[in-house]
């Protein structure tokens, strides 16, 4: 049997540079991992690429996922199979209420377009009591305050409530296997404790979680079993929870030395 997540040789180029030189990676439901790198090694460009955003082209390699490779599958189509992404960089909606797009995005993610054209879809539609009930309970879960579910989206918004606004999407999209971009960044200490404590609520073995950090502190927090550390491109190195804390002792540069020595 391979794995939930499968990742084979993947290159990637952005705007014609080459940002992901060959990067293998397998993951499974039930798992946590977590990909340390730093700046600039590529860490929101796998993300970005897992997920389909358009700038990031994948040159060679495949991306399999529940036994089907997804690389040529737009964002929507990976949502709905079960792919999540929390950005590093929320974006804000102004107009939109937080509630208003849940609903829209769990309606979406329930049911395929039906042949219409006028947006009508062939799923079950939420109803709008089992959403207030699922929206509640989520958003008590992470410590919102009711008010959050009609402000605009990410409308004037602190970092720690942009990423908790994240979370309560993953929590209100159940999906199988979710990517967590530089969650941490922005965060203070007690922020940091509430979405990871979030996070954690959320694990169970039909959930597979990539963490993707640059700092190991979200990691006392969310206890992945597999570290995987990215330079320049590719996985230089994997192992356990140990491997956080020597990166946390001695900084990238040890890394980077053992690899060119090699
Ligand atoms: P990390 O998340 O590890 O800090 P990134 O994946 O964001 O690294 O960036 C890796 C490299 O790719 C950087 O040199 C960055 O400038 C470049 N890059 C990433 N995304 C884009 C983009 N959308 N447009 C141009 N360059 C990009
Ligand atoms: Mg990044």
């Amino acid at each position: 049997m391979s794995a939930d997540l499968v990742i084979k040789n993947l290159h990637v180029s952005v705007e014609g540079q080459e940002i992901l030189k060959g990067l293998d990676l397998e993951i499974n439901k039930g798992e946590v991992h977590a990909i340390m790198g730093p700046n600039g090694s590529g860490k929101s460009t796998l993300a970005n690429t897992l997920m389909g955003h358009p700038a990031y082209e994948v040159t060679e390699g495949e991306i399999w996922f529940k036994g089907q490779n997804i690389v040529k599958l737009s964002p929507d189509q990976r949502s709905r199979l079960g792919l999540f992404l929390a950005f590093q960089y929320p974006s804000t909606i102004p107009g939109v209420s937080a509630a208003s797009f849940l609903r829209t995005a769990v309606n979406a993610r329930r049911g395929q377009l039906d042949a219409s054209g006028n947006g009508n879809r062939k799923g079950e539609s939420i109803s709008m009591r089992e959403f207030r009930q699922l929206l509640k309970e989520k958003m008590a879960m992470l410590k919102m305050e009711s008010s959050f579910a009609g402000r605009y989206v990410n409308d004037g918004f602190s970092g720690g409530e942009k990423k908790r606004m994240e979370i309560l999407q993953m929590a209100m999209l159940q999906p199988e296997i979710a990517i967590l971009d530089e969650t941490d960044s922005g965060l203070d200490i007690d922020a940091l404790r509430i979405v990871s404590e979030g996070v954690n609520q959320l694990l169970s073995p039909n959930l597979g979680v990539l963490v993707i950090t640059h700092y190991q502190r979200i990691l006392n927090y969310i206890k992945p079993e597999y570290i995987h550390i990215l330079v320049n491109g590719r996985i230089v190195m994997s192992g356990g929870p140990e491997l956080a804390l020597k990166l946390e002792e001695t900084g990238y540069d040890w890394v980077k030395e053992a690899v060119a020595g090699g």
